[in-house]
Parts: structure tokens; sequence; C-alpha cells
């Protein structure tokens, strides 16, 4: 088995797929294509309002093609996963994104699809056709202990035949360590990712006895130290743990987006939000007028629809003058897209 590499924030690996090199890297857009599911898995993280025929492109609500393509420039994506929900439900859906994006972006555009159902043949031939490169099984619980004699076993091996990379994703629990004989055997990968809580999956996790871990992250408590046993009997192997997603996959994407999008007055911090100044005042032209007093160039400052957006630092430095024509102060540092989350509000 290959020598295991420590990743960052507690992921390891002797294998990445093309999927994950490019997700560590912030460039792989999340495409979901529906909140239908018929499993009803207990630790199922999906949102309540999410759980429902609806498609995303990360935070983003997807109403045409163009809010998919759009989403991909702003982050400058390298590649999709498409998730859900179960994609499959909707597979006319999922093989219209991947040519869409296939053919806006080139063969190179890496496509990944996550599915929890043993898709046939004739489906399988259908994503290949369409440009599918990896596909991720989420088989059911209760199917682990006994995987290599389920239509699991088939797909797997049908995807690799046809030549998309192919391997199994789920939680890191107990039974994941069975499954392991069947991955090796067919040259496949095996994705563990760090069990966690989630608003809608709590209460089953505490019925299910799940505990966390401690009181920085979502994870489960032993989730890791459970990878730690299966990883040296899997020939490509990859642990993800809770903290990667947050601290490097998003921090990575904010970071190419605010590349894209950050006017010359935002700052881009390390986490990739911006951060700048904003101005309010029920007499805006009295601030503006300091502005231009203060002549503060024109491309440190915008003026928006009832408050004036500029470089926090040149804030800080005329707060005095403002204060005294009535402004409302304040720097914001929020995510790098229209209606990004505001993640600090610090006033003046
Ligand atoms: S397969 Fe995925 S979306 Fe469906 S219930 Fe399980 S975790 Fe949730």
């Amino acid at each position: 088995m290959g020598k295991m590499t420590e990743g960052k924030v507690g992921s390891f690996y002797n294998f990445l797929s093309d999927g994950c090199k490019l997700c560590q890297l912030g460039a792989k857009m999340v495409l979901f294509v529906t909140g239908k599911c018929e499993r009803g898995c207990f630790y199922c993280p999906v949102s309540e309002d999410r759980k429902k025929d609806v498609v995303y492109a990360n935070e983003h609500p997807v109403r045409s093609d163009e809010d998919v393509i759009n989403e991909a420039r702003q982050m400058s994506a390298l590649g999709t996963g498409i998730t859900g929900g179960e994609p499959l439900l909707e597979l006319e859906r999922a093989l219209h994104y991947i040519r869409l994006l296939k053919s806006e972006f080139g063969p190179g555009h890496h496509i990944h699809l996550y599915t929890s159902i043993a898709p046939e043949k004739d489906t399988l031939a259908a994503l290949a056709e369409a440009g599918l490169d990896e596909i991720r099984f989420h088989p059911p619980v209760e199917l682990w202990n006994s995987l290599k004699d389920t239509p699991f076993a088939d797909s797997i091996r049908t995807a690799i035949e046809l030549d998309i990379s192919a391997g199994i994703e789920i939680p890191a629990m107990e039974g994941a360590e069975k499954i392991t004989d069947l991955v090796n055997s067919v040259g496949g990968f095996l994705n563990l990712n760090e069990l966690e809580f989630s608003d809608t999956n709590a209460d089953a996790m505490r019925k299910g006895g799940f505990e966390l871990h401690d009181d920085m992250s979502n994870a489960v408590a032993n989730s890791r130290a459970y990878a730690k046993k299966i990883a040296p009997c899997c020939a490509k192997f990859h642990f993800c743990s809770s903290r990667y997603k947050d601290a490097v996959q998003l921090k990575n994407r904010l970071l190419r987006t605010a590349e894209n999008t950050a006017r010359p007055f935002d700052e881009i911090t390390e986490e990739g939000t911006i951060a700048y100044g904003v101005i309010k005042n029920s007499d805006p032209g009295s601030s503006l007028a300091v502005l231009q007093k203060m002549e503060v160039p024109d491309d440190l400052f915008e003026v928006m629809d009832g408050r004036i957006e500029i470089a926090w630092w040149v804030l800080e430095d005329i707060a005095d003058e403002l204060n005294e024509v009535g402004s409302i102060l304040t720097i914001i540092e929020r995510y790098p897209f229209e209606g990004g989350l505001v993640v600090q509000t610090t006033p003046i």
C-alpha cells in the first residue's frame, strides 16, 4: 500500500483522485442538481431548504444555464462536482450540465459525480458519453457488509471499464473497513469523510450514540481514528477531515473568487474574504462632499444605493471629518461575491 501523507487540518491520504486534487485548490464548483433523494441516511447533512427539487451552483440558486456558467467563471473553476440529494434521480439534468460545462470550458474541465444508487451500464455509458471523468458511489450503510455481492460492485467495475475514474465515498465510521476488499480488487479509490454533526442530522446522530470530538468543529468523536485503522488496508485511500472543507477548500475557493471580483479598494484577506468601509448618512451628499474635499481618488470608493463603499484604510483616515457631518461608519468583511455572507462588521 502506498505511503500515507499527512495533509492539512487532519486529512491524510496515499492517493488523491483528480477531483480531490482540484477540490483542494478550491477550484471545484459544487453543482447541486436536486435535493430529491430516496435514501434517508441518518447522517444526511443536506439542509432542510435544499431537500427538494432545486439546483444550486455553490451558494447560488440556479435559474438558468447562464447562472451555472457565471458561477464557474467567477471562481475560475477548473472542474465541477455534481451532487445532491441524488443526482441520478434527475439523470437528464445531470447529463445536460455535464455537456454544458464541457462545451463551455472544454474537455479539461474535470467533472465528478456522487451517487447513492448503483446505475446500470446504459446510464454509466450515457455519463461517459457526456464526458463524466469521475464517479463516487455512496452505498447505504446496510450494504457495506456485503457490497461485493450487490449491484454496486458491477457499477464500479463498469464505470472503470468505461474509463470513468471510480471510487467509494462514505463517512468514516464502523463498517467502512468492509469495503476495502472491493475497491482494492477493482482498482478503485476509497474516500472517507470525517463524520460530522449538522443542523439536520444532530438528533439522529445523538440517538445513534455519536458524540462531538471537541467544541472546535462538528466532527464526530473517533471518526478520524477509525479512518486511521482502515487506511493501511487500502491501496487508494483519502481521509478528508471535517475542518478541511472550511479551513482549506472553501478558503481557496473564496481566494480564487476574490481575485476575479474584488474592486481596487477591497482588501482580500488571507481567508479569501474582502474587507472595505461603508458610509451611511441620512444626507448622503454631505458625506460625498467630504470625500471630494479630502480629494479621495474615484477608484477608492463607490456610491451605492443608500451607502458609499470605500477603502477601509481611507475611511479610518477621514473618520473624524465624516462623523462631523453625521455619517455612520463601519468596516465590513464578507464573502467576495454578491450577497456574500458577512463574517464581520466593525463600527468605527
Ligand atoms: S444519499 Fe446523500 S442526500 Fe441522500 S440521504 Fe444520504 S446523505 Fe442525504
